[in-house]
């Protein structure tokens, strides 16, 4: 058995381990998937620790996603541009470093029926999963990419980084959002308003009413399973998903690096759909 973990600070709250282990067990792979709480402070030190230790690999959450950048032997194209590791494969005792949530945003976002080539995208939010995002939309040929958010040099910086003008940012204002979202394809929810445990909800959902007819909402959020954002959304008529498609995604192609072949993304999407529909 060879072995697998997700490490952060704190850890426990992670579904990874439920993913994985369904995946892995779909997928006939010779791996155990566990959970290690590993402090901010102690990113370099795990590293050694987990080739030691003969672990395959790791995925990693906050803290560690920005800490592994520099430490890792190898930066693949998305974990260099967006600087961030969410998934450390480890072989003879080299370390490379991924990042799935883009690939597994662009997937989830697929499945849900909101193909972004082509399409005027309204990204709410500028923080760390708006970046994988952002960079993902631009990439996959979205026309336009409208960034609203609270603190506005964060939506700047992150529009820069695109490297193209396809991507602006904007205010998150009741006005300025009905403004961007004029005409808009496709909304995507990166800020943390209407998560479970965390305080505050959109104060106004009025710019839904500005989207084309045939539009639709990507919550990133999955805690709740349905947002106040979706559930406004949903009574306009427009297409909704929440973020269960990008967490159950981004762990696909992380068992895939890990087992260092393709696999049946759809089958192991489903297993580990179940495990967790068999959770709540
Ligand atoms: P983050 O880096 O802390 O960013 C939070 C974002 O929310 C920032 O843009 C922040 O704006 C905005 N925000 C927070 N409170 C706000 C308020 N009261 N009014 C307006 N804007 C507010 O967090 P993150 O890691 O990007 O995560 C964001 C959300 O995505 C979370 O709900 C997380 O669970 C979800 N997520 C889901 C997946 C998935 O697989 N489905 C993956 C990653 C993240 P400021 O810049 O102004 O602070």
């Amino acid at each position: 058995m060879r072995r697998l973990c997700v490490i952060g600070d704190p850890i426990e709250h992670s579904k990874s381990p439920l993913i994985q282990n369904a995946m892995i067990e779909a997928a006939g792979l010779d791996f155990v998937y566990d959970a290690r709480r590993v402090a901010g402070a102690d990113t370099a030190r795990w590293l050694e620790q987990a080739k030691k230790e003969g672990y395959a690999g790791f995925n990693a959450t906050m803290p560690h996603k920005e800490h592994l950048v520099p430490l890792v032997d190898v930066l693949s194209a998305d974990a260099a541009q967006y600087r961030s590791v969410n998934t450390v494969c480890i072989r003879e005792g080299k370390t490379y470093g991924h990042s799935t949530d883009g690939v597994g945003f662009a997937q989830a976002l697929r499945e849900a029926g909101m193909e972004p080539e082509g399409k005027r995208v309204l990204v709410l939010g500028a923080g760390g999963a708006a970046k994988a995002v952002v960079l993902k939309l631009a990439q996959a040929g979205a026309a336009r990419i409208a960034v609203a958010n609270r603190t506005a040099d964060r939506a700047a910086r992150l529009c820069a980084l695109t490297g193209t003008d396809r991507a602006q940012p904007g205010p998150f204002d009741t006005e300025a959002l009905k403004r961007q979202a004029e005409g808009a394809h496709i909304v995507v929810n990166c800020t943390s308003l209407g998560m479970t445990g965390v305080a505050g909800q959109f104060e106004d959902l009025s710019f839904l009413r500005e989207l084309g007819a045939d539009a639709g909402v990507y919550d990133l959020i999955y805690s709740p399973a349905k947002t106040a954002l979706l559930e406004r959304a949903e009574q306009l008529g427009l297409k909704t998903a929440n973020g269960l498609g990008m967490l159950v995604w981004q762990g696909v192609y992380a068992l895939e690096h890990f087992a260092g072949t393709k696999l049946d993304g759809a089958a192991l999407a489903a297993a580990a759909r179940k495990a967790l529909e068999g959770e709540t």
